[in-house]
């Protein structure tokens, strides 16, 4: 990811949190058939690559509302969750964004939890590596859809910016 690219995530739904993932395997079928072609001439359809778009920032708005999980139920360390109400500032943005840029002033520095990673996405929410771009994904449209609106141009492009990285 360009470092122009200064924002990164920290974005799990309460959908996300209680998908499946967490608790359940699809039948194996199902598997193959998502790895397969379907029919004669069929191309093999591959999944967007997760990236970060410039002009975004979604994910920097730290106070999330109820529709999301509280730092609570996401951190088992009590330090991390200080550490990230600490970065709350008044309107519920990072301290750290900034707004007229949409970029993080601290993105060399900034916290683990912050990171779209599939290493991260492994520890914190449990998501195997093999679907971390999927989930990274989908984390970024539902933050971007929460700040922006479904019909937004930042949605547009994210969508096609990941559409394209195929
Ligand atoms: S929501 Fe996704 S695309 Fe937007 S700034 Fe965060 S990581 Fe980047
Ligand atoms: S430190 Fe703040 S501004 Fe920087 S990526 Fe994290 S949430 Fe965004």
């Amino acid at each position: 990811m360009p470092q122009s690219m200064a924002v990164a995530c920290f974005t799990v739904p309460s959908s996300a949190a209680k998908r499946p993932w967490r608790t359940s395997k699809k039948p194996k079928l199902e598997k193959r058939q998502r790895n397969s072609s379907v029919g004669f001439g069929a191309e093999r359809r591959k999944e967007p690559l997760w990236q970060c778009v410039e002009g975004c920032g979604a994910c920097c708005k730290l106070d999330k509302g109820p529709a999301f999980p509280t730092p609570e139920e996401i951190f088992t360390d009590p330090s991390v969750v200080e550490m990230y109400r600490n970065q709350i500032g008044p309107d519920g943005w990072c301290i750290h964004y900034e707004k007229n840029t949409r970029k993080c002033s601290i993105y060399s520095d900034r916290p683990f939890f912050c990171r779209v990673e599939p290493e991260v996405f492994q520890s914190l929410y449990g998501v195997k590596k093999n679907k971390f771009n999927k989930e990274a994904c989908r984390c970024c449209r539902d933050a971007i859809k929460d700040i922006y609106g479904s019909n937004s141009k930042e949605l547009e492009n994210f969508n096609r910016a990941i559409r394209d990285s195929t």
